[in-house]
């Protein structure tokens, strides 16, 4: 069927942008099981026919039959991308943040709250799920998290059942004494995950931060990703304990290391050299193109490194802000990134470090967008910039079709989100700006197949 919607605005992070705005779409609609999606929404193999003002899209010959719909308070714009998600946490829920443990007592709460058992992880994920459509978000970066240590594939299998798209990347852990275990757990992880692909989700390899995994692992990591076409994804850059860890081979990351009888020679040989943690991986950068996750930490030189070897960084601002990140390291630099050529993308992080939810209950999400809103309304970044980074950006990163997160006409879109509650003369002057200012949760109302 064709369908034309026509709405207060549409606007993507692209070309399209106008007020009233009206979108014709023709849709195949996915018939039986489908996977859970929120009420309303339709999961439908979509392609754009014309995307505009009323008038353009009224003048495509295939308006004149199609099926109309009108929402009039809407602004429609493309499904969103997180590029870095942790959905095997959902289950812990938002938890304050203790300043007198840091980011290494933190890191024992996710140790000691997070699930272990299978159908336990991966009831985490499928509620994971559902709060990022009803976040509309179509696409993830989400980290398979290695519970007890251990890299497990049931986040992958739970989320390839879903109607998301994206990358799970399979984490792991490998330092010091445990560096050998931990190269050969996820190597058999990897040998059980076949095919590569399950339903719409790719599996990605991540090693999971410079403190946990030796370069030498993080070597072994980029060889696989390279012989088996494998995404890459790492944290990187996030804390200043991760610095001085680097830098001085000292610290609370040192410490945690050695209580859990992990550290060794070749753990201290390989830092306390001075580089910053973006430098300390700079053969493997110069190897492979990595999902680089925060960055909160970066020298100019950091910055050229990441624009030379086409990095995609991903932000997660209220992360950031949650571990007091900028007060100690300085503002984060994803708008001087974007400028050198950097892909920014945006993520949540673990639902752990997101605030307690305020809206009705019920309606809970994981969302870009309460990050754009954010940014939107801390730096007054360009509304049409964040709809970039997450939208295509997010795509880009995770080795995703952009302009499937796009109107261009004949994409074959990824979703259709509304943002409810636009008043027609403040969206007809910037759509996306509205789309910043208004604070409705986003409804979901196609998910592409
Ligand atoms: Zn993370």
């Amino acid at each position: 069927m064709v369908l034309h919607l026509t709405a207060a605005a549409v606007v993507d992070g692209a070309a399209c942008s106008a007020a009233p705005g009206s979108l014709l779409l023709e849709v195949h609609p996915v018939i039986g099981r489908t996977g859970w999606v929120p009420d309303g929404c339709w999961r439908a193999e979509t392609t754009v026919l014309a995307a505009g003002s009323p008038a353009e899209v009224a003048f495509h010959a295939a308006a004149a039959t199609a099926v109309g719909a009108s929402l009039p308070e809407s602004i429609l714009m493309p499904g969103l991308a997180n590029a870095h998600a942790h959905l095997d946490l959902t289950h812990i829920g938002p938890r304050p943040f203790d300043p007198h443990t840091g980011f290494m007592g933190w890191i024992d709460v996710v140790r000691r709250a997070r699930h272990t058992e299978p159908a336990a992880i991966a009831a985490s994920v499928r509620r994971g799920v559902q709060l990022s459509l009803g976040g509309g978000v179509v696409a993830v970066g989400d980290i398979a998290g290695a519970a007890l240590g251990t890299p497990r594939l049931e986040p992958w299998r739970a989320l390839s059942e879903s109607v998301l798209t994206g990358v799970s990347f399979l984490e792991f852990f490998a330092i010091g004494r445990g560096e050998r275990r931990g190269i050969d757990w996820a190597g058999s992880a990897l040998a059980d995950a076949t095919p590569r692909t399950i339903g719409r989700v790719r599996l990605g390899l991540q090693p999971h931060a410079p403190n946990t995994v030796s370069p030498d692992a993080y070597r072994w990591a980029v060889d696989r990703a390279a012989a088996e076409g494998l995404a890459l994804a790492t944290h990187l850059a996030e804390t200043i304990e991760e610095r001085e860890f680097v830098s001085s081979a000292s610290g609370p990351q040192r410490r945690l290391l050695e209580a859990l009888g992990l550290w060794d020679d070749r753990a201290a040989a390989a830092v306390g050299h001075g580089c910053t943690p973006i430098a300390h991986l700079r053969t493997e950068l110069e190897r492979a193109r990595f999902v680089l996750a925060h960055v909160n930490d970066a020298t100019d030189d950091d910055l050229a490194l990441l624009t030379a070897t086409g990095q995609s960084v991903v932000y997660c601002p209220r992360a950031s802000d949650y571990f007091g990140n900028p007060a100690r390291l300085g503002p984060h630099r994803y708008r001087e990134m974007l400028d050198r050529g950097i892909n920014v993308a945006l993520g949540t992080d673990s639902i752990i470090n997101l605030p307690p939810w305020t809206g009705a209950p019920g309606s809970e999400s994981i969302s870009v967008l309460d990050e754009m809103r954010l940014l939107a309304a801390r730096d007054g970044t360009d509304p049409m910039q964040l709809l970039r980074m997450g939208t295509i950006n997010g795509a880009r990163a995770l080795g995703l079709d952009e302009r499937a997160y796009t109107f261009a006409q004949g994409s074959h879109l990824a979703g259709v989100v509304a943002v409810d509650g636009a008043h027609a003369d403040r969206a007809r002057r910037n759509p996306a700006e509205s789309v910043m200012m208004l604070a409705t949760a986003p409804r979901l109302l196609v998910v592409g197949a």
